[in-house]
């Protein structure tokens, strides 16, 4: 009834009604594109996704050797495919310096005044200054405000065995304690810890593999671990603690291009995309590697395939493609964050995002068939559902997840920028999510290539196109 009042409402309903419609069918495929569709078969698909989910992989973590040698793959890959690289070094790579840190270990000197040495039994945390401090030992109650500096010891803090496969989560639930101890001026916190304290093994991996220093959770004071054993009631201690060891480590985005062959419209390109990292192993368990197969090997081998099976045309689609690949997806889409940051392509430019998570492992109802996150937004997806149609993949709207996905994966970096972009799946939500058991001896490869296949004809169909695809919400 309201609606009636305004006449323009009826006119944006009917708008909306015909942005909706079905798209006609894509063209039929050419003898040359009907080529490059079969050239993506298993020898390839197989042989990429087992590599990269390998053991050796090591669960490709933001940063990691292994995720740096995975990156180097992928450059190789698409050089091998003909692609262009987008950087000026002609690497393929946009590497950013990323920050990690780790708290000292051997740099402790803790010591009870006129008596003994007191052993540590890890760092949890440490500032970016070095702490000389001499003070009598405090208990929570005790401190007082005005008193500085001041070091308290507390009680051990339960956590459970599995934690030590997350140190950034046990910093986390520490933080706010911590954060109001250093708040009242306390400078050091003793933790008193049983010998096998799970804290123990935490202290041991932050020292292993540092964390991301924004994962930090730096707190401004130091966290020492101690012998539950030794009484410290009222003693003094001396401390002498070396600062966190801050160092950057270079991580990669991966690009190359296919330019168009259209002079118009070469300036404008698709970028189809997936996250390379994953979350490398954890501490506990038989299996302590994270392969990451689906999530996602499978759509890094996606993207190679395309790339190689674009690169392979003989007529080069419209649109120029751009193949890449992120870091730090699983560590807050960072590395589409930074790419966006600093485009290698100007994003007005940029087409569409078809950003690639977990194509391997098909719920039963929905094998050869992908579905596309945030349907809704744009008409990308019936346009990709137009181009697959003609191989007999279908690309439809997963309604029960497929919006709350829209903004878990790399492709919403480039909607914060007001670019098209989604992503594409053709996966399940299966138990081996983020867990030792995401091998790729689970993944159904068959499926795998012909999703490829469906991808390769989708994109083909929105690179050809006069227009490209709008925005519908
Ligand atoms: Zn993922």
């Amino acid at each position: 009834m309201y609606a009636f009042h305004r006449p323009w409402l009826i006119v944006i309903l009917l708008l909306s009604l015909l942005s909706v419609k079905a798209q006609p069918p894509a063209p039929d495929l050419s003898d040359d594109a009907r080529r490059a569709v079969d050239s993506i078969r298993q020898s390839s698909v197989l042989s990429t996704v087992a590599f990269l989910a390998s053991d050796e992989m090591a669960g490709r973590q933001t940063p990691s050797p292994e995720l740096t040698i995975a990156s180097r793959f992928v450059a190789s890959r698409f050089r091998g495919a003909g692609l262009e690289p987008l950087d000026d070094d002609a690497t393929y790579f946009q590497s950013t310096p990323f920050e990690v840190s780790q708290p000292p270990t051997d740099d402790v000197l803790l010591r009870i005044a006129g008596g003994d040495v007191l052993s540590s039994r890890g760092v949890l945390c440490a500032s970016s200054e070095r702490l000389q401090v001499t003070a009598k030992l405090l208990t929570e109650s005790e401190i007082a405000i005005a008193q500085t500096p001041q070091i308290v010891v507390i009680d051990e803090v339960i956590v459970p065995p599995q934690a030590t496969d997350n140190p950034a989560a046990v910093l986390l639930t520490l933080r706010r304690r911590l954060r109001s101890l250093s708040e009242k001026g306390v400078q050091l916190v003793l933790i008193k810890c049983a010998p096998e304290s799970p804290l123990i093994d935490v202290a041991r991996k932050l020292s292993d593999s540092p964390l991301p220093l924004r994962q930090g959770l730096q707190p401004d004071c130091f966290v020492v671990l101690v012998s539950a054993m030794v009484n410290l009631e009222g003693v003094e201690v001396i401390a002498d603690i070396g600062p966190q060891e801050v160092t950057q480590v270079p991580v990669r985005n991966v690009f190359g291009v296919l330019r168009g062959s259209d002079e118009t419209l070469a300036d404008q390109a698709i970028f189809v995309t997936a996250h390379l990292d994953h979350i490398g192993s954890r501490n506990v368990g038989p299996d302590k590697i994270n392969n990451g197969a689906d999530d996602n090997a499978s759509g890094v081998t996606a993207v190679l395939s395309l790339a190689d099976a674009f690169g392979s045309l003989q007529d080069r689609p419209r649109r120029s493609i751009v193949f890449g690949t992120f870091w730090g997806e699983e560590k807050g889409q960072l590395g589409s964050k930074a790419f966006v940051a600093q485009p290698l392509w100007p994003l007005k430019n940029i087409t569409a995002n078809i950003n690639m998570e977990m194509v391997g492992r098909p719920e039963t109802d929905a094998r050869e068939r992908i579905w596309m996150t945030g349907w809704k937004h744009s008409n990308l997806g019936q346009l990709m559902k137009a181009g697959a149609e003609r191989v007999g993949v279908d690309v439809f709207d997963r309604k029960d997840v497929g919006e709350m996905l829209y903004t878990r994966s790399d492709n919403y970096s480039f909607v914060r920028q007001g670019v098209i972009a989604h992503s594409f799946s053709a996966g399940s939500l299966h138990a081996d999510y983020h867990q030792p058991g995401d091998e790729w001896q689970k993944l159904d490869i068959p499926h795998m290539i012909k999703v490829i296949q469906g991808l390769f004809c989708g994109i083909l169909h929105v690179a050809n196109r006069d227009e490209a695809p709008e925005e519908t919400e």
